[in-house]
């Protein structure tokens, strides 16, 4: 199933919701002149071979149709601060919706804070308050390598996080935000202790009209976080489509980045709790006065969020291939290469729990990943 409408308005819309034309211009000329091209690339055709599957992992992103609930609220006597729902994007939005989040309770001496949920919004929740002078415990039934953040990507792309028709233009001015914030925050933890780096990305399309990440960054004005964007040959490239284009954006290792900032965490005196809340009612017995609700899709049952809804993944890993030192995007799949093996994707299966892997999806993803590419090894 291909990615659908989960990311962009238009930019004619944009314009209409009344944001200026300054914000959506792009800080870089997405065209560059023939004499600025970088040379080809060596591009290393993955090896697809069904014997070099490795695992194969599903997640459930936690995916709202009108985009992630980022708000302060009230339970009993507590300040309760919602930061959840961030679909296909978590990772990319973690940082700026986390300061965004910490930005809400800016008028309270800091003190005893709880954050609900251990995977990267919980723990960059919890690290952001931790740095402006909160002590914090986080309460959480799963903590990494057991979240649904270990199985992401993840490349810093905020896509499928929300329905073109369906956010509100208010909605579009946080996320645009939260992804600038987040953005500058993981070029600054570039580098093998927290697994983030610089990648170039290919963007294949068949036809004009399909929107590549470059079109979805358009037309929700963040087209200025992704570098480098330059329209490819295709015959200077293995690939088989006739639209290439490059751009360069992070890529985070999820496996390296949960456990390093959950370290952060304890050195600045972080505890963490594990504990399954069955209700709201649950939440409202904890000691502290401020809570963050961090749970993901858990905020579904916790606190009857039933326009959140499980947008099934499922990726399969092939062997570590250390020549292959790029990534791509086409229509709904994807490869990321990592140290951990080359993630293949993908599947965006709306209101789909199962967390089963599916040997199908399987056999389906490495065909249509294969096909591709015009030469192989
Ligand atoms: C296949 C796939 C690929 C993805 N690729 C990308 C990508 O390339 N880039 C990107 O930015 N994002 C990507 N994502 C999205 C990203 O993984 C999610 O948006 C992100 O992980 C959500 O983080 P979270 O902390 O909200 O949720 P989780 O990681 O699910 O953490 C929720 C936490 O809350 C706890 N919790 C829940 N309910 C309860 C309860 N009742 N009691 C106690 N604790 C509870 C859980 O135990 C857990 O600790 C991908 C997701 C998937 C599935």
């Amino acid at each position: 199933m291909r990615r659908n409408d989960s990311f962009g308005i238009t930019r004619k819309r944009f314009l209409a919701a009344g944001l200026s034309a300054a914000a959506i211009l792009p800080a870089r000329t997405l065209a560059q002149p023939a004499s600025l091209q970088r040379a080809p690339a060596r591009l290393v055709p993955v090896k697809l071979d069904a014997g070099r599957v490795i695992r194969i992992v599903v997640g459930l992103r936690p995916y709202r149709r009108t985009g992630f609930v980022l708000r302060a609220d009230h339970l009993g006597d507590k300040l309760l601060v919602h930061n959840y729902g961030h679909g296909g994007g978590g990772f990319s939005l973690s940082w700026g919706c986390a300061a965004m989040a910490a930005d809400l309770v800016a008028d309270r001496s800091p003190q005893r804070a709880a954050v609900l949920g251990c995977g990267v919004i919980g723990l960059t929740t919890a690290r952001t308050l931790q740095d402006r002078g909160w002590t914090v415990t986080i309460y959480a039934a799963h903590t990494p390598p057991d979240t649904t953040s270990n199985i992401a990507g993840a490349q810093w792309t905020p896509t499928t996080v929300f329905a073109s028709d369906a956010a509100s233009t208010e909605f579009l001015e946080t996320f645009r935000r939260a992804s600038q914030t987040a953005n500058r925050a993981f070029q600054l933890m570039v580098g093998p202790a927290y697994g983030v780096r610089w990648i170039d990305t290919y963007a294949l399309k068949h036809v004009a009209s399909d929107r590549d990440e470059i079109d979805y960054a358009l037309s929700a004005g963040i087209e200025d976080l992704y570098a480098d964007v330059e329209t490819i040959a295709p015959s200077s490239t293995p690939f088989a489509t006739p639209l290439v284009r490059r751009f360069t954006t992070m890529q985070i290792a999820p496996n390296t980045f949960l456990p390093a900032v959950e370290r952060d965490f304890f050195v600045r005196g972080g505890r963490i709790v594990v504990r399954t809340f069955t209700d709201a009612a649950a939440i409202a017995s904890l000691d502290e006065a401020v809570v963050f609700n961090c749970t993901g899709l858990g905020s579904r049952t916790l606190f009857g969020d039933t326009e959140l809804e499980p947008v099934r993944g499922q990726l399969s890993i092939l062997e570590p291939q250390s020549d292959v030192d790029y990534a791509y995007v086409a229509e709904g799949l994807y490869m990321f290469p990592r140290d951990d093996g080359i993630v293949l994707g993908g599947t965006f299966q709306h209101g789909n729990a199962s967390l089963a892997p599916d040997l199908a999806t399987q056999r389906r993803i490495l065909a249509e990943h294969a096909a591709l590419y015009r030469t192989r090894t």
